[in-house]
């Protein structure tokens, strides 16, 4: 932990049809207070609210692809905004159908927005830098699945070196070197002389990233783009009882998606999408903890924090 936040919520975690139970995907990413959210299931703006998540600073949604329940919670997410008095523009990271389908159902419904929406296409071929700024950027790579998606990652930039103070008091350097010093240059001190910088400062913490997987069918060929992330959350529709099930609709089983994370050589695995077919979560768990140990499930309202 480097103190500051990086926290993924869970807003909804079933695949297909919701449930009583569970509501279709939806995640809520908060990196030093930049709020993405990642798929917007029907339901999503009430699961905001009952998470008392902050809904007008979100600045930023990613879709992976046009399956319903990846998006119908968009259009109401977007009336509420403007009902709220949103003022700030809103960038959507997706498809290129995506547009079309929010503007015929705006326009049909007559809702006029206050605020602008910002359309930005994913790509397919490899990985793509999507946003960026001083503290993060954020990249989508192609998934398998019946039909155009993508994942995303999101990577907190490196930090700044840290400076010790005591150590610039004993050496004579005086703050205004401090700007050189963070990005790892060489200080001068007030005699005139050189003074190194891994004497007057240390590591920062290392950077820490997130991958989302969903949906896709099991593919080895996702590795390189979530090698070492600290957090990943892969679907996990199936159990290995509907391996071949799996594989027909272009999704996943518990045991592959922690097959695919210990072959990434990831810190935690997150799995979630589950089809309603199941009424606990048990099996998936020791399904996927017999591949890969350091498993948790996406149950709604869980915060996993890095
Ligand atoms: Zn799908």
């Amino acid at each position: 932990m480097n103190g500051q936040t990086f926290e993924l919520l869970i807003l909804g975690s079933g695949a297909a049809s919701p449930t009583a139970k569970r509501n279709p995907s939806a995640q809520l990413l908060n990196i030093v207070e930049r709020y993405f959210l990642i798929d917007c299931g029907e339901a999503t703006q009430m699961q905001l609210r009952r998470y008392k998540a902050k809904m007008q600073k979100i600045n930023h949604i990613f879709i992976t692809h046009m399956h319903g329940d990846h998006f119908y919670g968009l259009p109401g997410l977007l009336s509420t905004m403007q009902l709220l008095g949103r003022k700030n523009p809103l960038h959507i990271f997706g498809p290129k159908e995506l547009r079309p389908v929010i503007e015929v159902i705006l326009e049909a419904s007559e809702s006029r927005l206050n605020y602008e929406l910002v359309w930005h296409y994913t790509h397919d071929n490899g990985l793509n830098l999507l946003f960026e700024d001083d503290k993060v950027k954020v990249s989508s790579f192609p998934l398998r699945h019946r039909i155009y998606c993508t994942g995303f990652l999101f990577q907190e930039k490196p930090l700044p070196r840290k400076i010790n103070m005591d150590k610039l008091k004993k050496f004579k350097v005086s703050a205004a070197e401090i700007p050189k010093l963070k990005k790892g240059l060489d200080a001068h001190n007030d005699l005139g002389q050189i003074v190194k910088n891994n004497k007057l400062t240390t590591d920062p913490a290392t950077p820490r990233s997130y991958a989302y997987c969903s949906d896709t069918i099991s593919d080895r060929g996702v590795v390189p783009y979530i090698e070492n992330v600290n957090l990943l959350y892969h679907e996990a529709t199936f159990l290995s009882d509907n391996t071949k099930r799996a594989k027909q609709t272009f999704h996943s089983t518990a045991k592959q998606a922690a097959s695919i994370a210990k072959r990434a050589n990831v810190q935690k695995l997150i799995i979630g999408h589950f089809s309603s077919r199941y009424d606990s979560t048990v099996r998936f768990l020791s399904e996927a903890r017999s591949s890969f140990r350091n498993t948790e499930i996406a149950e709604e309202g869980l915060t996993f924090k890095i």
